[in-house]
């Protein structure tokens, strides 16, 4: 047994304690939470700063991590879009490193899940190690109605591989602006008992709102030069509109940065900040989430400079008026419930969630461009 102490616990599912004590198995169980004064004749691993459970990345593109660097910011959605689909090959070799490299930084920074978008398998060789829990995203993206069928014959091929390793996977689609109805209808019809999770990006960029409401704008005028389904816009007022099964199926609305409030519906939503400064110079208004089912996700490094969800946090928190609980819960538990992952996000007894020590929180709970993670587990 090891019995941590920090001058705050944070348990996620209870109240901040003082001075509490965690008591774990040596498989990182937790066994039992302790307030200080009741622990007698044990040995107590004593640290400086605050105690929290592993965190939950949820949305990344770890396949896209060797685009760091290679996309210049500020660019607009649309315009990243075509150039992330219009990047020269890159070597397979590559590719594989700089996963690696990835997870590396995931790890380090105190992830412990993923919900990770895959447009390809070229991340299933390091997840079958699984030294993080990933819930894969089998991402469809195709605007032609001829396409239709090899481009769901190749999701359902990448999905079997991944499934094939005992990798949670499910098919879904890019976004409301790159599935026609026609499509959506048949993703939803993929979904099975191994489905937990529809991901979906959503209003990611103002052009989104245009194109549905004024059926005008860039995203239009873009999808038109590639000759796609006007079905995509025609008979949709909003974005919500495309999502199927909204009351029995459990979806996670990606991004958000331009959704209003009355646009907010009884689902999982992530954001990704930093992402969202980096691409549209700006982050979604958090006045109106359910503090009880909002994640936060890190995105691809094609559009962040790290994958580290305190930095995730600390942008939240400089536009929000969250509180340290509420920040550590949109890192931990909210994104474990929604990606199902049960034995991780809370410190509650049977868990093994990792631990992550913070150091370098003001004195009025704050987490600053100072402040660190240390795995301890
Ligand atoms: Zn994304």
């Amino acid at each position: 047994m090891r019995f941590l102490q920090a001058d705050y616990l944070f348990p996620i599912y209870l109240p901040p304690i003082k001075n509490g004590v965690l008591q774990i198995n040596l498989d990182g169980m937790v066994i039992a939470i302790h307030e200080e004064n009741t622990l007698s004749g044990v040995d107590i691993e004593k640290f400086s700063g605050i105690l929290c459970p592993g965190f939950i990345n949820a949305h990344c593109h770890l396949e896209l991590s060797h685009l760091f660097n290679c996309i210049s910011p500020n660019l607009g959605l649309i315009n990243f879009i075509k150039k992330i689909s219009g990047r020269s090959k890159t070597s397979q070799s590559i590719i594989a490193n700089k996963i690696i490299d990835a997870e590396n930084q995931m790890i380090k920074n105190g992830i412990v899940g993923v919900g990770d978008i895959c447009n390809t398998n070229d991340t299933l060789f390091i997840k079958k190690d699984k030294n993080i829990a990933y819930y894969n995203f089998i991402e469809t993206f195709q605007v032609h109605e001829k396409k239709f069928e090899n481009t769901i014959n190749n999701s359902v091929k990448i999905r079997n591989q991944f499934r094939f390793h005992n990798l949670k996977a499910t098919i879904v689609p890019h976004s409301p602006y790159s599935v026609p109805p026609a499509l959506m209808k048949i993703i939803y019809e993929l979904i099975d008992d191994s489905s937990d999770v529809i991901s979906i990006h959503n209003q990611e960029t103002k052009d989104e709102n245009i194109m549905f409401h004024s059926k005008d704008g860039e995203i239009i005028k873009w999808l038109l030069s590639l000759g796609a389904s006007t079905t995509i816009w025609e008979n949709i007022s909003q974005s919500k509109d495309v999502l199927l099964n909204i009351s029995s199926q459990k979806h996670l609305l990606v991004h958000n940065t331009f959704m209003s409030k009355d646009d907010l519906m009884d689902v999982y939503y992530c954001t990704c900040p930093k992402a969202n400064i980096y691409i549209e110079g700006t982050t979604p208004d958090y006045s109106f989430f359910n503090l009880e089912k909002l994640c936060v996700g890190t995105d691809s490094l094609a559009s962040n400079s790290s994958l580290s969800i305190i930095e995730e946090l600390f942008c939240i928190q400089e536009n929000s008026d969250f509180d340290l609980n509420s920040l550590l819960k949109i890192g931990s538990k909210n994104g474990a419930d929604c990606l199902g992952f049960t034995s991780l996000g809370t410190f509650e007894n049977g868990k093994v969630p990792g631990i992550n020590l913070l150091q370098n929180i003001d004195f009025n709970m704050k987490i600053t461009t100072e402040t660190t993670v240390k795995r301890i587990i």
